[in-house]
């Protein structure tokens, strides 16, 4: 296992940690408006479901903790002065390699939350079956302070950083976007380390995922978190005893929707289940909410943010500039796909929804989830709902390792079959099949298809096997915990099996 450095702990991460004294033994905040620490947080629903798996106790703090955190300041030219700027990546779990998860760019970065979002990783991966450990990088910048020119010096020079200290490489550690960054840093992040090592290492592109196509990305990668999130929530919304006690019908169709950020989670998360007939009744950027009881349509709404660069003063729906106030309309859906402890234990008591759904990592503190339970909110948890991103970067790392399109073997062989088969039926029944038919009939899958196919059903099985859990376990009532432990099963299995390195 490669070695890793540790550098010097960061001011945040000594903040995080003497905030952390002040809660008590049982990780409740003494002040229950002041929202947990995001990693204590995080730590907290790790304790409740390893306590419901009664693991060994040196077990336990071996997969709770991270394994390794590297700290970093670097240099960069803009506009004529050098500006230092704070940066991380940290590795979780090596139960598995390589290390996964994405890396953010914003000014909230702080250690706490990097620690924080890659254990969650972790459980992510374990719960879709990704074989992956958890990762997770942040850069502390406002990318809207920058040109692209300067974006892509920090960027470059951030990746020849994990490069020196090993945290990045197709076997090692493999960062995707997340809050702040997209396709365009990836190809910069592909490209640079495609630099130091493209000569030698032949599988070098799998270094990095959520790349553009023509830089090895994959078909269906940027729509995957979303789409997989409304996967997620047609299987939730399917199950009749769920449904009966929130008092819903089953299915999507005409569930009131209420979605927290209109980035590339929750744009792509509403346009799905808009195309399931959901109904999407507010929209709450970081700026305002748009509302309209009747339906936003996302299309319009998306068209008029990208010209005006805001939802504000949509034409087909109220303004509401204090957004946050949103949260707490009526609706069945509370979708918050932005960032972290939206809904603390100051607003959950006036949180109207039926069901959560956790498009962002770590929406929800742990203390708010206390009383979201207590009132019957079903709460569908990140680390299962919004694994659709990473389960789509599996399928592009396995595209990159494995140097072929998905599809480009088999698609025009399965048409000659479908082809062969459609004319044996014409001919045994005399009938023949329209064009459109034919067509539709034929047609053998390519790329895209077999990625959201691959997603589908990594959701579906995934949200069964929670379900299984819960049920399973019957000291187990929630989601979350039933999804924790589950995860924490599969770890320690894994902790086991290979025994501990002399
Ligand atoms: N940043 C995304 C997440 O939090 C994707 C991670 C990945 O694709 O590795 O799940």
């Amino acid at each position: 296992m490669a070695t890793k450095t540790v550098a010097k702990k960061s001011a945040t991460a000594k903040k995080a940690a003497s905030a952390s004294t002040k809660s008590t033994a049982n990780g409740h905040s003494k002040n229950s408006t002041q929202p947990l620490p995001f990693f204590k947080s995080v730590a907290q629903n790790f304790d409740k479901a390893a306590r419901a798996l009664n693991m060994p106790r040196g077990l336990a703090e071996q997969i709770k903790a991270c394994n390794a955190v590297y700290y970093f300041n670097f240099p960069v030219r803009i506009k004529g002065e050098i500006q230092v700027i704070e940066a991380w990546r940290c590795e979780h779990s090596h139960h598995k390699l390589p290390t996964k998860g994405g890396i953010r760019y914003s000014e909230m970065v702080d250690q706490d939350e990097v620690m924080a979002l890659a254990a969650l990783m972790t459980y992510k991966c374990a719960i879709v079956h990704v074989p992956f450990g958890g990762a997770k990088g942040g850069i502390k910048i406002n990318p809207r302070d920058y040109t692209e020119e300067e974006l892509e010096r920090i960027t470059r020079r951030y990746t020849a950083e994990l490069i020196h200290k090993n945290f990045i490489g197709p076997a090692v550690d493999v960062p995707a976007p997340d809050y702040g960054t997209g396709e365009r840093e990836m190809a910069w992040i592909a490209d640079t380390y495609l630099s130091f090592h493209g000569t030698h290492d032949i599988n070098a592109l799998g270094c990095v995922t959520g790349k553009p196509i023509a830089q090895g990305g994959v078909r269906g990668r940027r729509e995957a978190t979303g789409r997989g999130v409304m996967f997620g929530l047609r299987q939730a919304v399917s199950d009749k005893n769920d449904m009966k006690r929130l008092k819903l019908t089953t299915g999507l169709e005409g569930k009131t929707v209420i979605v927290q950020g209109f980035g590339n989670v929750g744009y792509y998360a509403a346009k799905f289940l808009q195309e399931q007939g959901a109904v999407i009744v507010a929209v709450i950027e970081w700026d305002g909410a748009v509302y309209n009881p009747k339906g936003i349509d996302v299309e319009e709404l998306n068209t008029y943010r990208n010209q005006t660069k805001s939802v504000r003063n949509f034409p087909k729906a109220k303004t509401i500039l204090n957004g946050r106030e949103v949260l707490e309309y009526e609706c069945d859906i509370l979708l918050p796909a932005a960032l972290e402890s939206q809904i603390t234990s100051e607003n959950a008591p006036r949180i109207k929804a039926k069901i959560i759904a956790e498009g962002a990592n770590g929406p929800v503190t742990a203390d708010a989830e206390e009383i979201l339970l207590k009132k019957g909110i079903l709460i569908i948890p990140d680390m299962y709902l919004n694994a659709g991103g990473v389960t789509v970067s599996y399928f592009e790392w396995l595209k990159n390792i494995s140097h072929v399109r998905f599809g480009r073997m088999e698609k025009r062989f399965e048409e000659s079959t479908q082809r062969r088969m459609l004319d044996a039926v014409e001919s045994l029944v005399g009938r023949s099949f329209s064009a459109h038919e034919r067509k539709l009939l034929i047609r053998g899958a390519g790329e895209e298809d077999l990625v959201n196919s691959g997603l589908e059903d990594t959701m579906i099985n995934a949200y069964e096997e929670i379900k299984k859990y819960a049920a399973d376990h019957p000291q187990i009532n929630d989601l979350r915990t039933a999804a924790f432990a589950s995860a924490i099963d599969k770890v320690s299995t894994t902790y086991k099996q290979l025994g501990l390195f002399p």
